[in-house]
């Protein structure tokens, strides 16, 4: 038996015989119906490694490849309500030391492949030694067994630990108790409108929110299919998007490179945008054949929903986007560890506006907050007296918001909104990012209203973090996103960061640090600081145009696609 969680009460309704699985290289697939007597099996493993039958929200760490053996090892955790906490094979170990110790981690988990990784792991020094479990990997093909769930809804602390990115500071550990998951994947179901016949192409890492929850938890309560293709390669993608399918009358062969039925037609894809970035690029070295192919499987009639979150989109990527893929308009969307996503544009093409991240989602309660005045911006407000956008830090609160940061009291005292400010819908949370509202009919979407409730009134445009993306320089206040935007608008500019560089006249003056795109520079090769000043001099005000420019080859970036603008300004400009 496994406790009464919503995940299993959704998986043991789904359709046994469909896909949950399916490895992109080897085409092994595994199906709901072997599902939950493989995360029996394992959890009854986890009990006899820990010696005994009760490690209710103990920390269980786990070094598992994208693949079916990461989804048991993940519900087994919860099944056996610990936490889990999944660790990125790809952190050096002294980075998995610092979230072992920093979780104070029961036990170690890791598949035959990352046995050595979790043997460097185990050799660190470590507060807590942990027992250590390897794996066994599933085949596929189980038997379809009837897992009883027990009568009483008892969770105890199943749930989840994420580490931030890590992009402002060391990584945070949030915790995510079960019902928290369970929140997020109800109104990502309704916002988005999973359904079992959607097949999700997964090609992110694992130890985020982006790559777990939107791409594994979900998709398992709504019975869509996952199909793993990682490492992120660009060609592999495309020639798994440009793949024939199947005749209805042959079968797949799971031990060949076998190709894919029509009900594995790829209809879901969420990534980071520079996952786009490096589609795009890619696409027009494809051969012919695969190129075309490859178009036709991005197109809006099979490509149902392609979504960008985890760094602002630039509008260059989403269009060349739409018009590679004859219309397909990326759905932008905004989220963090600690929200799971928060805000999102809509189903309907019209609900896409260009830089904005939509609407509150489902569930979910969302508001501005003046950063100088610390008022509540009122809804229809956003502009002040003087005709300026009022500026606002984002605060949530509602069922997805994470409970606390782990053993840190402090970060979770600092980062909620007092608790005299809080009525029975809980606590405010203080993302950190600060954005504008605009009225939809100046926001570019055409007025007519969206069909969803959800997507209704004034929508959200992120401008950055506060700490990092909003340039305070002589009194004027400038995100560097929007700059961002302007610059990534000129076809020279292939990528950029705008930076908060220190100035003793300034307080801080817009810098940015630029990589150019060859195809794009005038013959002579040459294109200057002055020329891009001179180019940016339609769209930016004077203010906000950067004062110092640096051209480079490469902008280092973690593995979720950001930028740690502190340590970039450092290296680059001082
Ligand atoms: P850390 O908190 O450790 O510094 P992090 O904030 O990058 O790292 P995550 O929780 O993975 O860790 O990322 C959340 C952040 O990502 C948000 O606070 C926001 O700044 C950024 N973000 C997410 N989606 C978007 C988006 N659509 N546009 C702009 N920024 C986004
Ligand atoms: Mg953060």
């Amino acid at each position: 038996t496994l406790p009464r969680l919503p995940v299993f009460e959704a998986i043991a309704r789904h359709d046994p015989n469909s896909t949950v699985v399916v490895h992109s290289n080897s085409g092994r697939r595994f199906k709901y119906g072997e599902l939950l007597g493989d995360v029996c099996r394992t959890r009854n493993r986890l009990y006899e490694t820990a010696g005994r039958d009760d490690i209710d929200g103990e920390r269980i760490a786990f070094l598992v490849e994208n693949s079916y053996d990461y989804v048991v090892t993940l519900l087994a955790t919860l099944a056996a309500r610990s936490i889990a906490v999944p660790l990125s094979p790809a952190f050096p170990a002294p980075e998995l030391q610092y979230i072992m110790n920093h979780s104070e981690a029961l036990m170690l988990l890791s598949s035959a492949k990352f046995a050595p990784k979790a043997q460097d792991v185990l050799k660190t020094e470590l507060d807590i030694e942990p027992s250590y479990l390897q794996l066994t990997k599933f085949q596929g093909g189980g038997s379809h067994e009837k897992v009883t769930l027990e009568k009483t809804f008892n969770p105890g602390s199943a749930g989840l630990m994420l580490y931030t990115s890590g992009t402002t500071n060391r990584p945070k550990g949030v915790l995510l108790p079960q019902s928290v998951l369970t929140a997020q994947a109800r109104s990502l179901i309704q916002a988005w409108e999973y359904s079992p016949s959607d097949h999700l192409l997964h090609v992110l890492p694992l130890h985020h929110i982006h790559g777990t929850i939107n791409a594994i938890f979900t998709p398992l309560f709504s019975g869509s299919s996952i199909e793993f293709l990682f490492p992120f390669n660009a060609d592999a993608v495309w020639k798994r998007l440009a793949a024939p399918f199947l005749t209805p009358d042959q079968t797949p062969d799971p031990d060949s490179q076998s190709p894919f039925t029509q009900r594995e037609k790829v209809t879901f894809f969420t990534v980071v945008p520079t996952v786009y970035s490096r589609l795009l690029s890619t696409h027009k070295s494809l051969p012919v054949d695969i190129q075309s192919a490859a178009r036709t499987a991005i197109s809006p009639a099979n490509l149902r929903l392609a979504i960008s979150g985890s760094a602002a989109l630039p509008t260059p990527i989403k269009r060349a986007w739409a018009e590679l893929s004859g219309g397909n308009v990326l759905l932008e969307r905004f989220g963090m560890t600690e929200v799971g996503m928060a805000l999102s544009c809509g189903l309907d093409v019209a609900d896409r506006v260009d830089g904005s991240v939509g609407w509150p989602l489902p569930g979910v309660e969302a508001r501005l907050v003046d950063v100088d005045t610390h008022q509540v911006i009122e809804k229809g407000h956003g502009r002040d007296a003087d005709g300026r956008e009022r500026v606002g830090e984002i605060q949530l609160r509602g069922p997805s918001i994470f409970a606390e940061y782990w053993r840190n009291p402090e970060a979770t005292a600092r980062e909620f909104v007092d608790a005299k400010d809080a009525d029975a819908r809980g606590q405010w949370f203080k993302t950190g990012d600060v954005a504008v509202r605009r009225p939809v009919e100046t926001a570019g979407k055409s007025s007519a209203p969206s069909q969803k409730d959800w997507a209704r009134g004034d929508m959200y445009f992120i401008l950055g973090r506060r700490s990092a993306d909003i340039i305070k320089s002589g009194g004027e206040k400038v995100s560097a996103l929007e700059v961002e935007r302007e610059m990534l608008a000129l076809p020279q500019v292939a990528e950029v960061a705008v930076l908060a560089v220190p100035s003793g006249k300034w307080g801080q003056k817009v810098g940015a640090v630029v990589i150019l795109d060859k195809e794009h520079l005038p013959e002579s090769g040459r294109w200057t600081p002055l020329d891009m000043r001179r180019a940016l001099k339609d769209s930016l005000a004077n203010y906000k145009i950067p004062q110092v420019l640096k051209i480079v080859d490469h902008i280092p970036r973690n593995a979720m696609g950001k930028i740690n603008k502190k340590q970039l300004v450092k290296d680059i400009f001082q």
